[in-house]
């Protein structure tokens, strides 16, 4: 199954009506076009000369049969393939520093044997998807705004090898993808990152009726819930809340020690900074509370020498 570069949308609605559905659990490629609408393609494209009606697409919506208003979708990432050069730009009015900059900027990099080209310097790549979601209990959210839905939250873990829970609020959960960055770091503090155009692989699969109201993320190490808001020190809070939620249901044990408990163990963080909502994130490692939706029989202190 493949859902090509020309199927895209810029908002995820809650009436979205896939194209394309699929059974699950199925293995699907997407073909996305980066997150600038692939418009700057040399050095002397910068943001002045954005169509902004062409920014941020997801590649989709594709219908999964089964899923129904309080399922999960689980999106397996097994691949992402880079092309050879990404785009970063930055321009003033934009970013943490709004004010740092008295011109656009922006720079071409080749990609290469694995690694981004800044310059001198040699980046290895961390491929990763930006923008993920499916259509939102009600209303609209354009495809650069993240919230319970997904959406564009640009958290780095959501690359090869990590699954993406998505709560599914509509039938046929209706799922886009897109925005890939060959790296970024943790803020995504100019506006941008190396944004590409890619091609993702992942397995769809539907679980039924489990407790989910925000993304959630699983690498091989961490569960970790990504929450968007207006304010990042409201997300940092629910981050929290939800962390300890977690603790609390998974390892059946009263409020006062979940919220102690998470304080010795779980690790908020920032995903971005830059999206109309901002993306926090609450790092719960495995070695406490198992896989994702399998009954967990208590925590196993990690082997010496883990992290
Ligand atoms: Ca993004």
């Amino acid at each position: 199954m493949h859902v090509p570069a020309e199927e895209l949308i810029y908002a995820f609605h809650s009436d979205l009506v896939p194209a394309t559905r699929v059974s699950t659990p199925t293995t699907v490629v997407f073909d996305t076009v980066d997150a600038l609408g692939g418009q700057v393609r040399a050095e002397g494209d910068t943001i002045d000369g954005l169509d902004f009606d062409r920014v941020n697409p997801a590649t989709g919506p594709l219908g999964i049969d089964s899923a129904r208003p309080g399922d999960v979708l689980a999106v397996d990432i097994r691949s992402i393939e880079l092309p050879d050069q990404g785009a970063i730009i930055a321009g003033p009015g934009l970013g943490v520093l709004p004010d740092a900059l008295d011109a656009p900027l922006s720079r071409i990099l080749p990609i290469r044997d694995g690694h981004v080209i800044f310059g001198d310097l040699r980046l290895p790549a961390r491929p990763m998807i930006g923008v993920i979601g499916v259509a939102p209990e009600s209303g609209s959210y354009p495809t650069g705004t993240a919230y319970r839905h997904g959406g564009n939250m640009d958290a780095k873990e959501i690359g090869p090898g990590a699954t993406v829970y998505l709560p599914v609020f509509r039938p046929g959960a209706a799922l886009a993808l897109g925005d890939v960055h060959a790296v970024m770091g943790d803020g995504e503090v100019c506006v941008s990152a190396c944004e590409v155009s890619a091609s993702v692989t992942a397995r769809l699969r539907v679980l039924p009726g489990m407790d989910l109201r925000w993304p959630l993320v699983e690498t091989d190490k961490a569960l970790i819930f990504l929450i968007s808001l207006p304010s990042i020190e409201d997300a940092l809070r629910e981050a929290t809340a939800q962390a300890v939620a977690y603790l609390q249901r998974t390892l059946s044990m009263p409020f006062g020690d979940a919220y102690l408990l998470a304080s010795l163990t779980v690790d908020i963080g920032i995903s971005q900074l830059v999206d109309p909502n901002k993306t926090a994130k609450a790092v719960i490692p495995k070695w406490l509370v198992g896989e994702f939706g399998v009954q967990h029989s208590g925590p196993t202190a990690p082997a010496a020498g883990a992290s």
